[in-house]
């Protein structure tokens, strides 16, 4: 008889769990999954990247019917009216098909799903839903959901006061949506519901939007933002909410201190970041501790203090999105299987999925000059044939060397498309490219990813249409 039940059990079935598995198995491994929702693929299907991803798609079609976008190239509409139930309806039919395919694929290559909450007994043991399964190695991909605000409680049956999951649900569009957080959360779901008819107000603690990016991705956001009707409130804290009936009201002060003042809202957005999720893992039972801020540390083969015990995802520092996730998952079966698996941190873009969308990959031009001397090259998209040509104006492209190399440290993208463009960007820089090689690239005209060929060539001072 085995001395396990599996060799490698995953706790959790989001993008980090589910894909680990599936790699897992197909690398020989007899391989389990331990998921309590109903459905596979974590917080990204569910209630994440998904969903959210289709109420972007659909309030962005009907903003342009709505808003007379369409009129420009001879597309005459009658009166709009939005049917929110069928775009809602939309959504649901794309997250139960993708996660409808994850079962699919795990019965396609053999990966049991253990169904139940699982918590360690021991390094070795998983107890699901009364039963002890044993495995030589444990991944925990248990993911993160959302930071709670002291003083401001979230029920999303209520509907006034609502976390992301929350505000992916709403039944009606509501008539002042205010968000608490200014991050990717924030903005996305404020644009879903600012194009639906919201009037939407960010309020934000730091003095700009987007924590994380370039600064001067970072102060255009907010130009943006703007212009497109939201109301932002930065360097402006919450501190505290009473819902009475279907109305909110919130006490704002600002964030360095000073006379406080009150917002009301008929729904508020609490988007102020995500936590790891580690309550009821048992991790007590193994002995396996957390850093300051709630995570699990691990080395680069992902492996704990526990032996046998790794863990991916976002339940480890880096930052929380699906596809390091997912990357963590493939190198961690590998590393199981085989010994070795790569994930380069340094290279893993970052995409915000509003219209347009903002894009980054590697160091913000900030962290680049603390490191060292840098060259800069900048492009707008205003000056790029495909955006002038299809009236989206905003933006730019960005790219960032080291003066002295050469070598791309950075690029940072605003444009419709930057999410695609970014892409483009990861490669280069995976492989080591200099400006020049960008530079150099042919780029098929007339395209947005000109504009990243474009900025490159302004790094030594030579785009052609500016
Ligand atoms: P998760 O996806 O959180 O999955 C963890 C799973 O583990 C969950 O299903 C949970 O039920 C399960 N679980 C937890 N504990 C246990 C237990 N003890 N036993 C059994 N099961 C357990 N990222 C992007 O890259 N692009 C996007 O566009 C994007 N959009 C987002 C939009 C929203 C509204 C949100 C909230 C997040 C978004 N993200 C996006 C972030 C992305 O969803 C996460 O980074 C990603 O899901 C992390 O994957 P994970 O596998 O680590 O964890
Ligand atoms: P975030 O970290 O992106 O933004 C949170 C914002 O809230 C920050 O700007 C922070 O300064 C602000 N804040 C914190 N406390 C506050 C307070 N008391 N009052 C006002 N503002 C406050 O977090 P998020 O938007 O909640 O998203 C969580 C995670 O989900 C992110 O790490 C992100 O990577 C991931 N996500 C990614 C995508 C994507 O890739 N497109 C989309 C959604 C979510």
């Amino acid at each position: 008889m085995a001395e396990y039940d599996y060799d490698v059990i995953f706790i959790g079935a989001g993008p980090g769990g589910y894909v680990g598995a599936i790699r897992a198995a197909q690398l020989g491994l007899k391989t389990a999954c331990v998921e309590s929702r109903e459905t596979l693929g974590g917080t990204c299907l569910n209630v994440g990247c998904i969903p959210s991803k289709a109420l972007l798609h659909g309030s962005e079609k009907f903003a342009e019917a709505a808003n007379g976008t369409l009129a420009r190239y001879g597309v005459k509409l009658g009166k709009v009216e939005l049917d929110l139930a069928a775009l809602q309806a939309d959504k649901a039919d794309a997250v139960k098909g993708l996660t409808g395919g994850i079962e699919f694929l795990f019965k396609k290559n053999k990966v049991d799903w253990l169904k139940g909450h699982g918590t360690f007994k021991d390094a070795h043991t998983i107890t699901v839903a009364g039963k002890d399964y044993t495995a030589k190695e444990v991944v925990i991909a248990t993911g993160s959901s959302v930071t709670p605000l002291p003083g401001v409680e979230v029920d999303n049956d209520k509907g006034v006061i609502v976390d992301s999951t929350g505000a992916l649900a709403l039944s009606k569009v509501p008539d002042h949506l205010v968000v608490i957080g200014g991050g990717v959360i924030g903005l996305e779901m404020g644009s879903v519901w600012r194009r639906l008819g919201a009037k939407v107000t960010v309020v934000e603690f730091l003095d700009q939007l987007l924590p994380g990016m370039d600064g001067d991705i970072r102060k255009e956001a907010a130009k943006i933002f703007k212009k497109q009707g939201m109301d932002l409130k930065l360097g402006t804290k919450v501190t505290g909410a009473s819902v009475k009936g279907k109305k909110a009201t919130l006490t704002l002060e600002p964030a360095k201190g000073g006379a406080a003042e009150t917002l009301e809202a008929d729904c508020v957005l609490v988007a102020i970041g995500r936590r790891p999720n580690v309550a009821g893992l048992g991790l007590e039972n193994i002995g396996l501790e957390l850093n300051a801020r709630g995570q699990i540390e691990t080395g680069h083969d992902f492996r704990t203090k526990v032996d046998g015990v790794r863990a991916i995802g976002d339940v480890i520092p880096g930052p929380m999105l699906a596809h390091k996730a997912e990357d963590e998952g493939i190198a961690v079966a590998e590393y199981i299987a085989t010994g070795t698996g790569i994930v380069n941190h340094d290279v893993i873009p970052g995409v915000v999925y509003t219209l347009p969308e903002f894009a980054g990959v590697g160091l913000t031009e900030e962290q680049a000059r603390e490191k060292g001397e840098i060259k800069v090259g900048k492009f707008p998209m205003m000056a790029n044939s495909r955006a002038k040509t299809n009236h989206e104006p905003d933006g730019f492209v960005k790219v960032i060397a080291d003066a002295k190399t050469d070598k791309v440290l950075g690029v940072w993208a605003i444009a419709t498309v930057a999410g695609t463009m970014i892409a483009e960007a990861a490669l280069a820089m995976e492989f080591g490219a200099t400006s020049e090689d960008i530079a150099y690239t042919c780029h098929a005209h007339p395209t947005h990813s000109e504009a990243v060929k474009e900025a490159a060539m302004a790094v030594t001072g030579k785009p052609i249409h500016i």
